[in-house]
């Protein structure tokens, strides 16, 4: 995106009403390929959103120390998993970045001292889900990473000082899965999730729709489902900004609302 074209992206969208927020469960690479439910459920909230002027996908698959974001002008498809189909690896996003967003968001961040990358670039958290809602890659994406010296409430702070974007015309897309357990895949059961797992996802939404955001923040003082359901954090984080960024009184919507391989819960959520 070009200067001039930030002058119209400020003028057409000042006075825009919110833009809605996803948090996507993204599970496997493969569905970057695969025509399944899920990715009928991330279609579906894709048509339901107006087109935006930029993308800003938070990734599980991007930590740091120090929180950055892309700026430069071509993001590269990066390829981050090993094991899968020659298909994926040749699976390209050719969508633009936007420096000039970068540099704006960064300016407006007062928490944090954001860095600009020109390294990074969409990985799989990114692309395996947006090439379902935008396949014409027409719309500039920019990512931000997990910064993982910050703790939950770190990061509930950080967005909200992110959700100006939302009167600007961006998409918010949050990539991770409420429930992510490795460890414990089993792959005798694709449709189903282990009792914790399912009493985990379902104990998620119960907080994200009574707004008992404070259990979220503080999962780490839950019980043992909640602990086999977020062994590490990364995966977790990105619903953590989806909340920071909620005004109250928002509309939500639950879809892919399923655990599979006895351990992911694929479970997305719009709201606005
Ligand atoms: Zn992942």
């Amino acid at each position: 995106m070009k200067l001039k074209d930030l002058d119209s992206f400020s003028r057409d969208f000042s006075s825009s009403p919110k833009f809605p927020i996803l948090f996507m469960g993204h599970g496997s690479p493969m569905n970057a390929l695969e025509e399944n439910e899920f990715v009928q459920g991330w279609k579906y909230l894709g048509k339901s959103l107006p087109k935006p002027k930029a993308i800003l996908c938070i990734s599980a698959h991007w930590e740091t120390r120090g929180t950055f974001i892309t700026a430069m002008e071509n993001p590269p498809t990066i390829h981050d998993f090993g094991g899968f189909p020659q298909s994926l690896f040749e699976v390209q996003y050719p969508a633009f970045g936007s420096p000039e967003l970068a540099h704006e968001i960064k300016k407006h961040i007062s928490i944090a001292d954001i860095g600009l990358d020109l390294h990074w670039g969409l990985d799989h958290g990114a692309w395996s889900v947006i090439r379902h809602l935008y396949p014409m890659a027409d719309i500039p994406i920019l990512e931000f990473s997990l910064d993982y010296t910050l703790d939950p409430q770190g990061h509930y702070q950080l967005a909200k000082e992110l959700s100006f974007l939302r009167d600007r015309g961006v998409l918010i897309l949050a990539s991770g899965n409420m429930v992510h357990n490795l460890a414990r895949i089993q792959w005798n059961m694709p449709d189903q999730g282990y009792d914790w797992a399912e009493w985990a996802n379902l104990k998620m939404k119960e907080w994200i729709i009574s707004g008992d955001f404070s259990s979220l923040i503080q999962y780490n003082k839950a019980g043992r489902e909640i602990q086999m359901a977020i062994p590490s954090p990364e995966h977790f984080l990105p619903l953590i900004y989806l909340l920071g960024m909620k005004d109250a009184e928002e509309p939500m919507e639950f879809i892919n609302e399923k655990v599979v391989w006895g351990s992911i819960s694929m479970t997305s959520l719009k709201i606005g």
